[in-house]
């Protein structure tokens, strides 16, 4: 998947002025207040008394158990959000207005606890504290305030029918919704769904992933403080195959939105089409191509290609992860791309210094390690990194091939960590025709000064978005998503509202004698 908002030059003023003042230190033990499943606006425990454990990934240690959601769970959940969207239920007679009036205060109660709830993310997931402080709950405050907004201007169209009639469109919302999210941006990715599912008057079931339960069972309780009413919003923590696919199969779930690999996607539409034909929207995996020309201002592009491709640990789905090169900068790129990479400081979250924390897990450690091993025997060049840091927690050095080819492992798979792969190129059109040599259309950027070349890229890349000079820029007034096998449908912005929205028409008779 992705990150959000800004390049650090590019950081909002609101969020700059609200930080950079007194910087807040993290709680490095938070106490977890909340590891049950949250259904109909209570904590309960989980029908089978199941629990499983969510792990620190700097130590592989467990912070804590977590009820396990199964089928009967998902099913108590759906129940509670189909008596909350029941015709003239408080849900469904509130106006509009006041569904972002709730949004607004569930955005103000993350911000009130930011601290907490970043030192939470950080723990869990892995990531540094500054950053999640910096980033992940302020941008996902930030998202709720935007879909606030939303919540009483998604309005229908007169529309000029042919005869003696008066036709308009009314937009509704869908029904329950499915959401299924994962590990990379807990915190974030909860707010993209439920902002615009809420704003649009639908009710939710949401499955955070089981690697990162923790800041999603917090935001439970600040759902219920805000004054939601009970079964709007349910979170089911649990896996993908029982409780992922329990949300996935069920009959009374009218659609799902769902972010996490293209693998898991294509699952999930066939899982949404079998049951009862749900909508389903996916945002899926990515091997971006970031494409770095000669007359590009080289400092920039070195720092944009590192950052597009390191930010989050590589742990984003539109991570710049196949970087092309023009041959008469090449050499001088990676000298300078190594340089950057074995300044970046790995260490734990908490550390001020660090930039880079552990991996999510052994699994995905073990998969980069994998891949890393397959760039060496497929004869790229090891520039830097290709290893593990310590011996305990899932950290990695920050790794850089160069001389990579395209039909290699390194240069077709999602890596999903801290590996950059530098790729040479002679001329744009041979670079585009690569660009697109994927299955994936995520993301693309381009580093040019020149605007006949920015433009042929923009029009021939296919890709969700397309960055210029950047990388990662992210705004919740800009839509996100992917072409191809990234997935269909887009998140953020007023696009973000149609996945959530039916639209109906409505065409009343006009008396004759009325004309
Ligand atoms: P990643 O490879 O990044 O872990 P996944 O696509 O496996 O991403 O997981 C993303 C989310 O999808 C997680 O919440 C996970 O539990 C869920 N998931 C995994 N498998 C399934 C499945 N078969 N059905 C529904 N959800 C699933």
């Amino acid at each position: 998947m992705f990150r959000i908002i800004k390049t650090r030059n590019t950081l909002p003023i609101i969020v700059q002025k609200c930080f950079v003042s007194s910087v807040p230190k993290p709680i490095v033990n938070p106490t977890i207040k909340y590891t049950e499943l949250f259904i109909n606006n209570e904590f309960v425990k989980s029908s089978s008394g199941k629990t499983f454990e969510t792990l620190n990934p700097a130590t592989g240690e467990p912070i804590a158990q977590v009820q396990e959601g199964n089928s009967t769970d998902v099913n108590n959940a759906v129940e509670a959000a189909q008596e909350a969207f029941k015709l003239g239920s408080p849900w469904r007679t509130i106006n509009a207005s006041q569904r972002g009036v709730l949004l607004n205060k569930l955005a103000d109660l993350i911000d009130r606890d930011s601290v907490y709830l970043a030192s939470l993310e950080a723990l869990d997931n892995g990531k540094p504290f500054s950053v999640a402080l910096s980033d992940d709950v302020p941008v996902s405050s930030s998202v709720l305030r935007y879909y606030a907004g939303w919540a009483d201007k998604n309005h229908g169209k007169v529309t000029p029918i042919d005869g003696n009639y008066f036709a308009y469109t009314r937009h509704e919302p869908v029904g329950v919704c499915g959401q299924i999210i994962p590990w990379n941006f807990p915190l974030l990715m909860l707010s993209w769904k439920i902002g615009p599912a809420i704003a649009m008057g639908n009710c939710v079931v949401l499955k955070p992933a089981e690697q990162t339960p923790l800041t999603a069972l917090h935001i439970a309780s600040l759902i219920k403080e805000a004054g939601f009413p009970p079964g709007v919003i349910n979170i089911v923590p649990g896996d993908g195959p029982t409780t992922g696919k329990a949300i996935v199969d069920h009959l009374g779930i009218d659609k799902v939105a769902f972010t996490g690999s293209t693998e898991v996607g294509k699952i999930i539409a066939e899982g949404g089409a079998k049951s009862n034909l749900k909508r389903v929207t996916l945002e899926l995996g990515g091997k971006s191509p970031n494409i770095i020309f000669s007359d590009s201002d080289i400092d920039q592009a070195v720092q944009g290609a590192h950052f597009g491709l390191f930010y989050n640990m590589g742990q984003c789905c539109c991570a710049g992860s196949r970087t092309f090169v023009h041959e008469s900068i090449y050499e001088e790129f990676v000298e300078k791309s190594a340089k950057l990479a074995e300044k970046r400081c790995v260490g734990n979250q908490f550390d001020p210094e660090t930039k880079q924390g552990p991996q999510i897990d052994e699994e995905q450690l073990n998969k980069i390690l994998s891949l890393i091993e397959s760039g060496k025997q497929q004869g790229a060049e090891l520039v830097t990194g290709g290893c593990r840091v310590g011996n305990k927690g899932y950290f990695v050095k920050p790794t850089v091939f160069a001389n990579v080819k395209d039909d290699m492992k390194i240069a077709k798979e999602e890596i999903f960590g801290p590996v950059q792969q530098l790729l040479k190129f002679k001329d744009i059109d041979e670079v585009i025709q690569r660009a697109n040599n994927t299955d994936y259309g995520l993301a693309a950027a381009v580093f040019s000064k020149n605007i006949d070349t920015v433009n042929k890229v923009i029009q021939s890349v296919r890709a969700g978005t397309v960055w210029i000079n950047c990388y990662n820029v992210f705004g919740v007034q800009a839509p996100f998503g992917g072409f191809k096998m990234s997935g269909y449908g887009r998140e953020m912005a007023e696009y973000g509202l149609q996945p959530y929205t039916e639209v109906k028409t409505v065409i009343t008779s006009i008396p004759e004698k009325n004309n």
